[in-house]
């Protein structure tokens, strides 16, 4: 199916504006395909320039978790803002030790200790480089960095190596040495590459770039069995999986594994720019002061941010909201499937969840679903992704069913 946008964008001049814009001054990076202009947000809800208002099931992917205005987040945002910004990292500062007290705890990591960033990237690379430098500082340096086919660690050269998407790496060559890619939920593979040269292995324990992929329980728990035996350090990204997204604050309490170095970012300030790596007492130490830093990082007004998160998560007891709404929108997604052979598979955890589509309409159904009043995210032509903010009403969900059982059998 297609959609006519012509009647839509001369009703709204601020968008054709912001459009002309961006065309002629904003780095062709993102091929954006929705042409829809945010002006602000209330609750699960986005309304753009001309007025419309949307149901934001891609919560800025996996970003807003407490929805868009969350009274507690502004009061914390703009109290901090007033009180002091920004104030480098020469000088201690409320917010950040607070801040990391927190994340120690909640990691669930043995005397864990957390380092600050801007972005998912970031704190990913901040892991690779302490795993590097635990072993370096050891007189025993290592390189070799395994991680997944189809996994996303970020955008910076040394995560976008990682990253097991040549997609994302190819123009950028020559890349930084050491890494190996191993197919995804493979013990064999990962058997024959890890051994004593290896520094570290880095997991998502949900690869959601590449289309809500789970990790099956045996897998991570034989990644971290090579990485005893090894001493390898192993590093699991929650950069998306965390923050109570899959319906436990950290989606490795699944199962039963612990980590050396977690990384979290997306929603951990709710929408405020921020990167945390957290790792576990025997790891921490191989960072020497000067080894490594951030001008931003750990700034007042993003560490308020995310207190405000924690402290909302904890009022409002939010991961296990999650869990709840995440259970029944999974639930009804899977009975829609079995109504409507447009859908393959409905996967994922807690909020968390792709859509399969049999015919390859993913783009259409995104398009329709907009027009209908709903966001939602696509990955390639054949899956559509919901990362909702975990503030979700489970009364949102029966409206969004009966809307994707409308427009399934009309795009597909
Ligand atoms: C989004 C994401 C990143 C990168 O985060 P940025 O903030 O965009 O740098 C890294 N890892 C995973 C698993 C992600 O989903």
């Amino acid at each position: 199916m297609m959609i006519d946008y012509s009647e839509k964008q001369s009703a709204d001049p601020v968008l054709e504006r912001v459009m002309s814009l961006d065309e002629r001054y904003y780095m062709p990076v993102f091929g954006r395909r929705t042409p829809i202009c945010i002006a602000k947000g209330e609750g699960a809800y986005l309304i753009d320039t001309a007025g419309r208002r949307y149901l934001d099931l891609i919560g800025g992917i996996a970003v807003n978790v407490l929805g868009h205005a969350h009274p507690a987040l502004v009061k914390a945002i703009c109290g901090q803002a007033s009180s002091v910004i920004h104030c480098s990292n020469y000088y201690y500062n409320i917010p950040q030790a607070e801040l990391a007290a927190r994340l120690s705890a909640l990691s669930g990591l043995q005397d864990a200790r957390v380092f600050l960033c801007n972005s998912g990237a970031e704190a990913n690379e901040a892991a690779l480089k302490l795993a590097r430098a635990y072993f370096y500082h050891k007189g025993q340096p290592r390189s070799k960095i395994i991680s997944a086919l189809n996994s996303f660690h970020g955008r910076t050269l040394a995560t976008v190596t990682a990253t097991g998407q040549t997609k994302y790496s190819e123009p950028f060559a020559p890349l930084p040495e050491g890494f190996i890619h191993v197919p995804y939920n493979d013990e064999e593979a990962l058997k024959k590459v890890v051994d004593e040269k290896t520094c570290a292995v880095i997991l998502e324990v949900i690869q959601g770039e590449s289309g809500v992929i789970l990790a099956h329980r045996s897998y991570l728990e034989q990644a971290e069995r090579l990485c005893r035996q090894t001493d390898a350090r192993f590093i699991i990204d929650e950069v998306q999986t965390g923050m109570g997204r899959t319906g436990k604050f950290m989606a490795y309490e699944h199962h039963e594994i612990k980590p050396d170095i977690v990384t979290l970012a997306k929603g951990l300030a709710g929408g405020v720019p921020i990167g945390a790596m957290v790792a576990n007492g025997e790891t921490a130490p191989g960072f020497h002061p000067g080894d490594h830093g951030s001008t931003f990082g750990g700034n007042p007004l993003a560490c308020a941010a995310a207190l405000a998160v924690l402290d909302t998560y904890e009022e409002s007891d939010l991961v296990a909201k999650a869990k709840r709404t995440g259970e029944q929108l999974i639930q009804s997604l899977t009975q829609l499937s079995e109504r409507q052979t447009a859908i393959l598979e409905v996967r994922g955890m807690g909020l968390m969840i792709g859509i399969e589509l049999r015919k390859p309409c993913a783009p259409d159904v995104k398009a329709a679903l907009l027009e209908a009043g709903y966001l939602v995210g696509s990955v390639g032509q054949h899956m559509i992704r919901l990362l909702p903010p975990l503030i979700l009403d489970e009364s949102n969900i029966p409206p969004f069913i009966s809307a994707l059982e409308r427009i399934l059998p009309e795009v597909s």
